[in-house]
């Protein structure tokens, strides 16, 4: 039985940081990328900015509320890599297998991420410590 299923590459990197506007001025002014879109998810109180590079995008987050995920991630470990992303061509198919596979889901179903994506958090407790988001894309 085959228990894979098909990521099939890193959709981005997400990057807790205090201010998006900060922040990007090193992507911006010193590695000459640009700031794709600038989004506010209410659902997970964040703001979002992609800076796409090559196939594959860094996504700053920025809290909207001190109790949002990504405010509390900043005060227990400070600005820096929050979770990294792997696109799927199906993410229900990818739930169940994660699931089958004993992986803690934090999401059981998608809900909706920034961009239009269909996104679900499995907990870093089964994956060395990486908060691994699956992300579909239409
Ligand atoms: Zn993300």
């Amino acid at each position: 039985m085959v228990l894979g299923f098909a990521a099939s590459r890193l959709d981005h990197v997400g990057i807790a940081v205090r201010s998006i506007d900060e922040a990007s001025r090193l992507y911006v002014d010193i590695l000459g990328l640009k700031v794709h879109g600038v989004e506010v998810v209410p659902e997970q109180k964040v703001k979002v900015a992609f800076i796409p590079v090559g196939d594959s995008e860094i996504e700053l987050l920025e809290s909207t509320a001190p109790d949002g995920p990504v405010a509390k991630f900043i005060e227990a470990k400070g600005e820096g890599i929050q979770h990294i992303a792997l696109r799927v061509t199906d993410i229900e198919e990818a739930l169940k297998k994660c699931k089958e596979v004993g992986l803690r889901l934090i999401d059981e179903t998608p809900r909706k991420g920034a961009g239009g994506a269909r996104i679900a958090f499995v907990h870093p407790k089964g994956t060395n410590g990486v908060l691994l988001e699956l992300c579909e894309r239409g």
